[in-house]
């Protein structure tokens, strides 16, 4: 594999900007970064001119359930594909196939079908491994997912699904919902992350549960807890908690409309830009036109109404995901958090990366990691898209990449 330069581009790295940088790239991995001069590469290196524009790590998606016309649970290679591949436009490198509360014999194949794709090595942005949002999750924060299939955690199907804990980088469950938290801890104990989502917790109940190993808390704002009374008494809920407890991590869906301007500036106040993560939640729809979508399987015959780029439960009563990319949460996320470009970016790379432990392979722009990049124009939209140092997306060229 040849050398690739990216040149004269402003590259965003997790400590300081480098305006009128120079990245490197051999062997799939990026070899060098920074100042023009600081950095040499050999004479036959294929070049990219950056003048003008932003480089960053690939943006990385841990909630992402379907796009241009798929859901993960379709359960196709076809499906997983098509998302991939939409991915490499909206600057998202790498992403975790996100699985809402379904039959568990079809979330389990589907988890099974998305490892063996995965050793395969699909097309399009990289699999990173899967989220199980739900079945174990509360009646009470049901949101969009389906109440047929929300269930307490038996012991046959949790030794079934932790056979399967290499991939299942992320489990959103309620950790107030018997034996829940035995099973994330079980699951913590091989790697995964727990994360606290659809949930009634009190404050207590969070606490017992970050005492257990959950470091996250899924979707922030939406469907959880928030202060409760008992009869004169407050109790805190899982809202109060996310935002106080250091030792969680907060999923933001950056659409703009699940977590609106006010919010965003409370969530980073509270978290910091280190422990604020970007995800999209995006659905079926993403990248598509208004209209009624499938929401999760065929066969469930649940709908998501998408109405002026918003996507709603049929009776407009809750949002249901949304057609978002990372790219425009990053956006977002400058716009309404207020928040430097870097600390943007953060939120949807390196922080994403710690969280899941793969902070030694993607996530920055540092010697030694992946190169995973994208280029970004001044208004941050995606110019190129690079994965393993192959030009995957470059704007403007449908054909194939350069
Ligand atoms: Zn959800």
């Amino acid at each position: 594999m040849n050398t690739l330069v990216i040149d004269g581009g402003t590259l965003i790295t997790p400590e300081v900007v480098i305006k009128g940088g120079r990245v490197v790239i051999g062997e799939g991995t990026i070899v060098a970064v920074g100042a023009l001069g600081a950095t040499d590469f050999p004479a036959v290196a294929e070049v990219i001119r950056a003048d003008g524009l932003y480089v960053c790590p690939g943006f990385i998606d841990l909630q992402m359930n379907g796009a241009a016309g798929f859901d993960v649970l379709d359960g196709t290679e076809e499906a997983l594909t098509a998302i991939a591949r939409f991915n490499i436009s909206h600057a998202t490198t790498s992403f975790l196939p996100t699985l809402i509360s379904s039959p568990i014999e079809k979330m389990t194949a589907v988890v099974k079908h998305v490892r063996n794709l995965q050793r395969k090595s699909v097309s399009g942005s990289k699999i990173l491994g899967v989220h199980l949002e739900g079945p174990y999750i509360s009646p009470a924060q049901i949101g969009a997912h389906d109440p047929r299939y929300v269930r307490l955690p038996a012991r046959e199907e949790v030794e079934t699904l932790l056979d399967y804990s290499d991939i299942i980088r992320v489990i959103t469950a309620a950790p107030e919902v018997p034996d829940v938290i035995d099973m994330c801890r079980e699951f913590v104990h091989r790697g995964t992350v727990a994360s606290i989502g659809h949930s009634n917790a009190t404050y207590d109940e969070v606490l017992a549960a970050v005492d257990s190993g959950f470091t996250m808390v899924t979707h922030i704002y939406s469907v959880m807890s928030s202060m409760m009374r008992v009869g004169p008494r407050k109790v805190a809920g899982v809202l109060e908690a996310a935002l106080l407890l250091d030792e969680l991590s907060v999923g933001v869906i950056g659409d703009g409309f699940h977590v609106p301007e006010p919010f965003m500036k409370l969530v980073l106040k509270a978290k910091g830009t280190g422990k604020a993560i970007l995800v999209t939640d995006a659905i079926r729809a993403t990248g598509l036109t208004d209209g009624k979508y499938v929401l999760g399987t065929n066969e469930d015959e649940r709908f998501a109404l998408v109405e002026n780029g918003v996507a709603m439960t049929p009776d407009r009563t809750l949002y249901a995901g949304s057609v978002t990319t990372m790219d425009v949460c990053v956006r977002n996320a400058v716009s309404l958090g207020g928040i430097e470009l870097k600390d943007a970016v953060a939120m949807a790379t390196i922080n994403p990366a710690k969280l899941i432990h793969m902070e030694n392979e993607v996530g920055s722009l540092e010697q030694g990691k992946k190169a995973d990049l994208v280029i970004l124009d001044r208004e941050l939209k995606p110019v190129y898209t690079i994965i393993n140092g192959e030009v995957v997306f470059k704007r403007g060229c449908t054909q194939s990449p350069v």
